[in-house]
């Protein structure tokens, strides 16, 4: 079901509480990465114009509960306001008599950031007295931060449910992009899937497996398919307790799933380990898979071509190590070149893609790592459930 907009409401002269993702990554006081607060500026900039006055509301770390400055949203209400070149209030708190004055003072155009919502431990309770307090600092709720929406909180569903609630434009993108991965996918659709661990994303695996033509499985995760068919991975990753689940998804689906044939392989998970590329049935003893090797790439490339759509989610090496990237990165140069839509999963994919090089040239990179997943999944988000239907 499509989600109301700031679009479909008049906002002319309201008070617009609006959750944000600012939980950006800080060292010594400052942000080091402004990523998230770029995104909302759209949705932020859009409402001021419309004539209103707006409210901000973030979680930023795991503070342990009470103030805390390590963990307060002061530094990235600075940054907002030089993007806004406009001045930004920072309230004491995200609710209680002192910030509802500071909000009921505010004029059109003025902006006030709450601090840190997890200063209240009844925020991550979703708990409905805290959600009550939020909702009288705003007469509209706009909800743009995707990557809390996974998570059913005071700020991201209870105050949803009191106020009128709808989504912003970053919200929006990411329902759209993701959604085109889970609902009438355009065909030939591949979808990729890497990662550490299959326990994870068993889940997506299955709900992606019913939608797309082809399934690529890499990383860590396409060695525990490979024990259940019966190859040797030495000392590779593989998870003894979700083998008997890989060879029920091959049963089922087994040809429609693409598994590297070959693989760069270490003698230590270092680094600086000793590496070499074999097949995927002759690695020694002592050796483990860290990346898949060219032929795999090849084997990629032909997958691909032709795509539609193309829907990544989690590296396909470990491409920390930079002996070991070469299999990501190339993976995202097929992408970007690929011509098809292509629509990135969130986490350490969209890092890999910046590392790439060929950010910009993907349709979409999704901002949220555990929210996208979820969504790949099939699950409907709590923090977008409560936002009001299109009629
Ligand atoms: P995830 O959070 O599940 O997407 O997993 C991402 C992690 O998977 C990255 O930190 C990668 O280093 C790791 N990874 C990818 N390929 C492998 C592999 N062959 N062996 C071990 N870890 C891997």
């Amino acid at each position: 079901m499509d989600k109301m907009t700031v679009k479909d409401i008049d906002l002319k002269g309201k008070r617009v509480l609006m959750r944000v993702d600012f939980n950006v990554p800080m060292e010594g006081g400052k942000v080091t990465d402004d990523k998230r607060i770029k995104a909302a500026l759209p949705t932020i900039k859009y409402v001021l114009e419309q004539g209103a006055s707006l409210v901000l509301m973030s979680h930023l770390g795991r503070p342990k509960g009470g103030f805390d400055p390590e963990f307060s949203l002061k530094a990235a209400a600075e940054v907002l306001s030089g993007h806004l070149g406009i001045p930004v209030q920072m309230a004491p708190d995200c609710v209680g008599p002192e910030v509802e004055k500071m909000a009921k003072a505010l004029k059109p155009g003025d902006v006030l950031m709450l601090e840190n919502t997890r200063f209240h431990p009844e925020e991550e309770k979703n708990d409905v007295g805290l959600a009550k307090k939020m909702a009288v600092l705003g007469d509209v709720y706009v909800n743009d931060a995707f990557g809390s929406a996974h998570r059913a909180h005071s700020s991201t569903e209870a105050v949803a449910h009191l106020l009128p609630a709808v989504s912003g434009f970053l919200m929006e993108k990411e329902l759209e992009y993701l959604g085109k991965a889970t609902s009438n996918p355009e065909h030939p659709y591949i979808a990729i899937l890497g990662g550490a661990k299959i326990s994870d994303k068993i889940l997506v695996v299955e709900n992606l497996l019913s939608k797309c033509d082809r399934l690529i499985i890499g990383g860590g995760m396409a060695n525990t398919f490979l024990v259940a068919k019966g190859l040797n991975m030495q000392d590779s990753l593989v998870e003894a307790g979700s083998v008997d689940t890989a060879k029920a998804i091959l049963a089922k689906s087994g040809s429609r799933i693409i598994l590297p044939v070959d693989a760069v392989i270490a003698d230590k998970f270092e680094a600086e380990a000793n590496s070499k590329t074999v097949e995927i049935d002759k690695i020694p003893a002592g050796w483990r898979m860290m990346d898949v090797g060219p032929k795999t790439l090849e084997l990629y490339k032909t997958t691909l071509k032709g795509a539609k759509l193309i829907v990544w989610n989690g590296p396909v090496g470990v491409f920390e190590m930079p002996k070991f990237a070469e299999g990501t990165f190339a993976l995202a140069k097929l992408l970007a070149e690929s011509g098809a839509t292509t629509v990135i999963g969130g986490g350490d994919s969209a890092s890999a893609v910046k590392k790439a090089g060929v950010a910009k040239q993907m349709t979409f990179v999704s901002t949220g790592g555990g929210a996208s997943l979820e969504f790949l999944e099939g699950k409907e988000l709590p923090g977008v459930a409560a936002l009001l239907n299109k009629k």
